[in-house]
């Protein structure tokens, strides 16, 4: 319900558009099938992943025969779903922990404003909630609010942060972290980082460093590089995907904004264009808006 809530926005848009793709029609033709192109793209879903959708259908109703709107939502969502089963886990409920020696440890990257410190702690507040002992780091010590921030997410949701304030070497920060969550039997480790894109070399050392400087205390760490995304900016989330790709391994994605925007669409694109899961996605503001990506209700909810 929430997730639907949440999604509000793109769901209009879809459905008032792919309704009136049909309107005076009782059957999938040329006509209807550009309209839904152009809701395709519209909400954000990109022009390759948009054109394999359309080709995929084109071949289904001329096949089928398909007739009616029903019928056109129908081979819509399995053909979207279809997309996401290429990078989405088979489970419907979603992401635990895997078993790891020590802590697992979550580096969490993306630029300026996209949402990642209220993703970590809307997380630090899962995790906790679930009976984890959560530990974060304030690696992102390049604004002061962002360690502030943090700070008041730690308070919020009763978890510690490891600070060593502004300016100071994030790698330090990152260090320490791992340091006290294996001492004190952490069960997961968020560490925030600064993003700063537009600085792609030293992004890239700095992130090398702080991997580096953990995987003294767990060799294995990060377990998980989580890119945080604003879904609301489109596809310009995809452009800045491609490029911290390029800066740094990725092997998880949380996109945030979904409820402010038409634009959801974008996850389809991403997950079909990047091949890496999306687990994560922000539906707002407070503590219980992050919600584990599902396909099936992703799905589901983009046509109700
Ligand atoms: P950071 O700079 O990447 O750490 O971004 P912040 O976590 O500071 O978030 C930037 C702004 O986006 C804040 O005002 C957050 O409340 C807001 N925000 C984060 N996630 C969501 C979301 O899923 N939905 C909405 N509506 N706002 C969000």
């Amino acid at each position: 319900e929430s997730l639907d809530k949440g999604l509000e926005k793109t769901n209009t848009n879809f459905f008032n558009k792919l309704g009136k793709a049909m309107v005076g029609r009782s059957k999938v033709d040329e006509e209807v099938l550009d309209e839904l192109e152009n809701v395709l793209v519209s909400s954000d879903v990109g022009v390759d992943t948009t054109v394999k959708i359309i080709d995929a259908i084109e071949k289904r109703v001329a096949r089928d025969l398909y007739l009616n709107a029903t019928e056109l939502d129908k081979i819509l969502k399995e053909e979207i779903a279809r997309l996401l089963n290429a990078t989405q886990p088979d489970t419907a409920q979603g992401y635990d922990l895997p078993k790891v020696n020590g802590p697992y440890v979550i580096l969490v990257v993306g630029v300026n404003g996209v949402g990642k410190t209220t993703t970590i702690g809307k997380l630090a507040a899962q995790f906790k909630k679930s009976g984890k002992k959560v530990i974060l780091g304030a690696a992102d010590t390049f604004r002061a609010a962002a360690v502030d921030q943090l700070k008041l997410w730690g308070e919020r949701t009763g978890v510690p942060v490891v600070s060593h304030g502004m300016n100071t070497d994030p790698a330090s920060v990152a260090f320490d972290a791992v340091k006290q969550g294996v001492e004190q039997g952490a069960d997961v480790i968020l560490i925030d980082t600064a993003g700063r894109l537009h600085n792609k070399v030293n992004l890239m050392n700095e992130l090398a460093k702080i991997k580096r400087v953990m995987q003294k205390y767990i060799p294995e760490a990060p377990h998980e590089v989580m890119l945080v995304l604003d879904g609301s900016t489109g596809q310009n989330a995809m452009i800045q995907a491609k490029e911290f790709m390029r800066v740094t391994e990725v092997n998880a994605l949380a996109i945030t904004k979904l409820d402010g925007t038409a634009k959801g669409g974008v996850v389809i694109g991403i997950s079909d264009q990047l091949s890496i899961p999306v687990k994560y996605i922000g539906v707002g503001e407070k503590v219980d808006d992050l919600q584990v990506f599902n396909k099936y209700e992703f799905v589901d909810s983009l046509f109700k």
